[in-house]
């Protein structure tokens, strides 16, 4: 079976410093896979090198077509949508204008406005707050804009960096709901960096452990919830 994204090999490179060490990785279409590992593991930038905006070798496929030496831009038109750590909102626009400038790759006006009214369906909280300053929204809030914006572009797969990070629990678990019903409703897959490597491997079909720069063990999420060395390390339990 093709996967949607296929990543082999995968090496990364910040100047002259390594970060990853050939990562291998699959997202299945319409999947959820999640990468978890503790800070500085190269989760954020194995997104990064996803997404081509750091120098890295290695094979990355899109439905078996080799994105790897693309242009980001052309990227996001083969169907990727990356949500960024730190959410990458514009502040000073509007929650409407951040929207539209998600979706700058495309010209169809009228898909446009339909999408616009298909991510208001998701985050009614945004819809009411079309006009408002990005800059003033809550902290889940923003985390709603940055997935929004990202599914402006139309995405086969969104790469997400840690959307629970620094939220309430119950605003986590609202959007981890979000993210479920956009998978299942949508079909678009996701690829899931999480600190809270629990909910992530509720969420998840598949999984790897990042280490170091390096997947040290990758299968089911259910198999690596019921390993031992995962549990005591990510799962406190
Ligand atoms: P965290 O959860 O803390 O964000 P992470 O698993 O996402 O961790 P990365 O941010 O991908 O880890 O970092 C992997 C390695 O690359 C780390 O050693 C980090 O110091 C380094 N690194 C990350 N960003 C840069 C950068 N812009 N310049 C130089 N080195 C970087």
């Amino acid at each position: 079976m093709t996967m949607l994204l296929d990543v082999r090999g995968l090496r990364a490179f910040y100047g002259s410093t390594q970060a990853l060490f050939g990562i291998d990785l699959t997202v299945a279409a319409g999947g959820i896979t999640t990468i978890i590992g503790a800070n500085g593991a190269g989760k954020t930038t194995t997104l990064r090198a996803i997404c081509g905006t750091i120098r890295t070798m290695g094979e990355v496929f899109l439905s078996g077509v080799q994105i790897d030496r693309r242009a980001t831009e052309d990227r996001i038109r083969q169907g990727i949508g990356h949500v960024p750590d730190g959410r990458g909102t514009f502040t000073d626009l509007t929650v409407e204008e951040n929207l539209r400038l998600g979706a700058w790759i495309r010209r169809d006006a009228a898909g446009i406005a339909r999408d616009l009214d298909r991510v208001f369906g998701y985050f009614p909280r945004l819809r009411e707050r079309r006009g408002q300053m990005a800059g003033t929204l809550s902290g889940g809030e923003q985390q709603m804009l940055a997935i929004s914006r990202a599914l402006m572009s139309g995405p086969r797969l969104l790469l997400l960096d840690e959307p629970s990070f620094g939220l309430a629990p119950l605003v986590v678990a609202e959007i981890f709901e979000i993210m479920r019903r956009i998978n299942e409703v949508e079909g678009i897959a996701l690829l899931l960096v999480e600190q809270n490597a629990a909910l992530a491997l509720e969420l998840a079909d598949t999984a790897v452990l990042i280490e170091s720069g390096r997947v040290v063990l990758s299968g089911s999420a259910a198999l690596l919830r019921n390993d031992d060395s995962v549990r005591r390390a990510y799962l406190g339990n």
